[in-house]
């Protein structure tokens, strides 16, 4: 019997000690409130990392006696994941593009859309041998890193402002041995000299999007995320105004510029990256059909 699906019969209750399958239980239930559609994953996770057994481990050894030190770091896990807490801060790695990343506080937490960013250089620079590529805005380095993992003949930079998230950048280039990955602490807005010496094939920037009134109003877990990383301003678009005129330079002809977007940001994106001069600039969708990503292309000269 698959226990780690089952939603009904009474509430599991700890008193300290008991079988791994009661821990499990008791805490997917705290977690879910009995609603078998309320995210019962999570309590998956977070058993992983405090007793260290995957679903499997814990299906085929669940009546055995839980540790009781690390049962308790399980349930301070689920009480903190109640508070508010983002599930990924908690684990404190979250997988982007099949790698792990290092994630935690004061960093913004690799979405699955933007790994339409990542598809987009890639593929732009297929044929291409040994690119250059610079990224703006980069965070934890989850693009950089995984353009860097995936084309190891390329050389990357990647542009960060907060001293934070500069931290997890220069793990997750260790952490997934990217030698060709150069972390550049900095303001993309007034670019340090060690990137602007240089033309690259493609620039990508996932920059903060969000309208600075809607910040209020987010999840709680994404109010735990940085607003450096998330506030766009006014009405979102701070960074579109500033950052084509700013990279146009530094491409390569036929070079290309990928930014990523919020949903209702295509039209005006669009109209703001053509302004500077770009050509081919079209809008993608991620994987729910929504707009994410504004492509434009310097003159192939
Ligand atoms: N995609 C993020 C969100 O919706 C925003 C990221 C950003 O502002 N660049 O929470």
């Amino acid at each position: 019997m698959d226990f780690t699906n089952k939603t009904d019969g009474p509430a599991p209750v700890w008193d300290g000690a008991g079988s791994l399958e009661q821990l499990y239980r008791l805490g997917r239930r705290m977690l879910t409130g009995g609603e078998p559609g309320n995210s019962p994953m999570e309590a998956a996770f977070l058993f992983q990392k405090a007793l260290g057994l995957d679903r499997g481990a814990l299906l085929a050894r669940g009546r055995e006696n839980a540790d009781p030190d690390r049962a308790k770091e399980y349930l301070a896990l689920v009480e903190r994941r109640l508070a508010g807490e983002p599930l990924q801060y908690l684990l404190g790695e979250w997988e982007f593009f099949g790698l792990p990343f290092q994630v935690g506080p004061g960093v913004l937490i690799p979405r699955p859309e933007t790994e339409l960013l990542v598809e987009a250089a890639l593929a732009a620079v297929e044929d291409l041998p040994s690119p250059a590529l610079l990224d703006l805005c980069s965070g934890s380095g989850c693009v950089p890193v995984a353009l860097g993992s995936c084309r190891p003949d390329a050389q990357v930079w990647g542009v960060e402002l907060s001293p934070a998230a500069m931290d997890y950048f220069r793990r997750n280039i260790t952490t997934n041995s990217c030698g060709n990955v150069t972390a550049v602490p900095g303001d993309v807005l007034a670019l340090p000299p060690a990137v602007t010496e240089r033309r690259y094939q493609v620039i990508t920037a996932n920059p903060p999007y969000i309208r600075r009134g809607e910040l209020p109003g987010l999840q709680a877990e994404v109010q735990r995320e940085p607003a450096l990383a998330l506030d766009g301003g006014e009405d979102g678009l701070d960074f579109y105004r500033r950052l084509p005129a700013l990279c146009y330079p530094l491409l390569a002809p036929g070079g290309l510029l990928a930014l990523e977007i919020g949903e209702d940001q295509g039209a005006a994106v669009s109209a703001l990256v053509s302004q500077a001069g770009f050509c081919q600039v079209m809008v993608k969708n991620d994987l729910s059909g929504l707009a994410r990503v504004v492509l434009g292309r310097t003159p192939s000269g």
